[in-house]
């Protein structure tokens, strides 16, 4: 018995359609183009409206500086975007993917446009790939394929400007690591928008694989109206010119059935409007649901609770967030130390975190101790959005360091912001 051999690839030529969803998805695209591409370059209170500097482990978004402490910030601005992305798509299935999805929009208003300006219309293109190698064709290649890299190039640098900041990026003031991610990024964007494209949509990206458990009957999908026309016995309104499948980018027939691959781009529902609104008939293809029902459904409630209550835990977090953050631990390995001149020595770290866009001075002082106690502390001056670990030394005169445990407050200020950290002060028998 032998093992059927593995269909090749079928290499998909949409056809260029124009219409409703097209104008629709221009937009979008625009959008999304400008905010992945400008948005880096935005200031604002000095700093990137957007970077997520992993290296320095702290994030910029629009003014506010989050820092390594400001960790549950950024999970909860992550389950933000994952519950935002379930509502939309129970509610309009992967709307998503047809027109904001940077692999969909790249294509759509880049790739394929490069495309026809270098090999031509579709059936140029499709004819010249049947035919052998000229050096006319190798030239309209090697043209397409350089274009390709400068677009990977460009899109790649965009990409990494949100994490390594797209001044220091562009100018040539990032790290070689930083470039050598970069360069490999663009590598990859190049193999996808020369070769593998829709395959992206079908085999790796990892929406398209659980979009069946965000989506149910009453979500929107693109689907041909079966009521309309029964297609494969050529009956109905359907004159089986098949635009609908020539416009699809992602190579298949809508009319056979709501399938896995489509990623709603509305193309085959522009074809068909157009076919058939020559004719002065309506389109047979839908943007709707496949069983038409409410649109808040349990799904959609539990989605929209679940994002309201992060939405008002973020801000509630964000309104009592302090520019002054730290905290205190004693130093490993010590419990306490007796000086040479009798006095007890208690020594700690203490952790400071400066989250303004100002540098600011720290003075540190203790209460709850007896007042000849001494305190040593260097002086605490931070630059904005940095955290610095300081060694504090507290020492009690022999007769006040009693045998036991002395709770006590170490309290850390700015002129206009103070934390007080409760803490403990040892002796021998304490
Ligand atoms: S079936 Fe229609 S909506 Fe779905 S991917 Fe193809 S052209 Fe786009
Ligand atoms: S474009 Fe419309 S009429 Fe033409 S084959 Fe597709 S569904 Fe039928």
């Amino acid at each position: 018995m032998t093992n059927a051999p593995e269909p090749r690839r079928t290499w998909v030529y949409p056809l260029e359609v124009k219409g409703k969803f097209q104008r629709i998805h221009r937009a979008t695209g625009l959008a999304l183009q400008v905010i992945l591409v400008g948005l880096p370059w935005l200031l604002v209170k000095g700093y990137p409206a957007v970077q997520f500097d992993l290296t320095a482990r702290r994030a910029y978004v629009l003014g506010a500086i989050f820092t390594a402490q400001d960790t549950v910030f950024l999970v909860i601005m992550g389950l933000l975007e994952a519950f935002s992305l379930f509502l939309f798509t129970a509610l309009f299935g992967r709307l998503w993917c047809g027109f904001a999805c940077p692999q969909t929009v790249y294509l759509e208003e880049w790739v394929r446009p490069i495309e026809t300006f270098f090999e031509g219309k579709r059936g140029a293109r499709m004819a010249r790939d049947k035919g052998p190698w000229t050096a006319e064709k190798a030239a309209r290649k090697a043209a397409k394929w350089t274009a390709f890299a400068l677009l990977a190039g460009v899109v790649s640098m965009s990409f990494m400007s949100w994490f390594a900041g797209a001044r220091p990026l562009w100018t040539g003031h990032a790290s070689g690591g930083t470039y050598a991610v970069t360069l490999f990024l663009g590598g990859v964007m190049f193999w996808d928008f020369a070769w593998f494209r829709e395959q992206f949509c079908n085999y790796l990206c990892p929406y398209a694989r659980f979009q069946g458990a965000l989506t149910d009957p009453q979500s929107l999908v693109v689907s041909y109206q079966v009521s309309l026309g029964e297609p494969r016995r050529g009956e109905g309104a359907c004159i089986d010119c098949k635009k609908c499948v020539a416009a699809c980018p992602q190579g298949i027939d809508i009319r056979e059935g709501f399938q896995l691959e489509c990623i709603t781009c509305g193309r085959c529902i522009d074809a068909c409007d157009d076919v058939l609104g020559k004719k002065g008939e309506e389109g047979l293809i839908r943007y709707t649901p496949l069983v038409p029902g409410p649109t808040i459904r349990p799904r959609t409630v539990a989605y929209a609770a679940i994002l309201l209550a992060l939405l008002t835990a973020f801000a509630a977090m964000m309104a009592n967030r302090h520019d002054l953050v730290a905290d205190i631990s004693r130093a490993p390995g010590t419990l306490f130390n007796i000086d040479a001149d009798g006095w007890t020595r208690n020594t700690y770290l203490m952790r400071v975190t400066n989250n303004s866009h100002e540098e600011a001075e720290f003075d540190v002082s203790v209460e709850g101790l007896p007042t000849d106690t001494k305190l040593d502390v260097s002086p605490i001056k931070l630059s904005p959005s940095s955290t610095a670990t300081v060694p504090v030394i507290v020492r009690l005169s022999p007769g006040e360091a009693a045998a036991r445990t002395l709770p006590f407050v170490v309290r850390v200020a700015n002129g206009h912001d103070q934390v007080l950290l409760s803490t403990t002060f040892k002796t021998s028998e304490g």
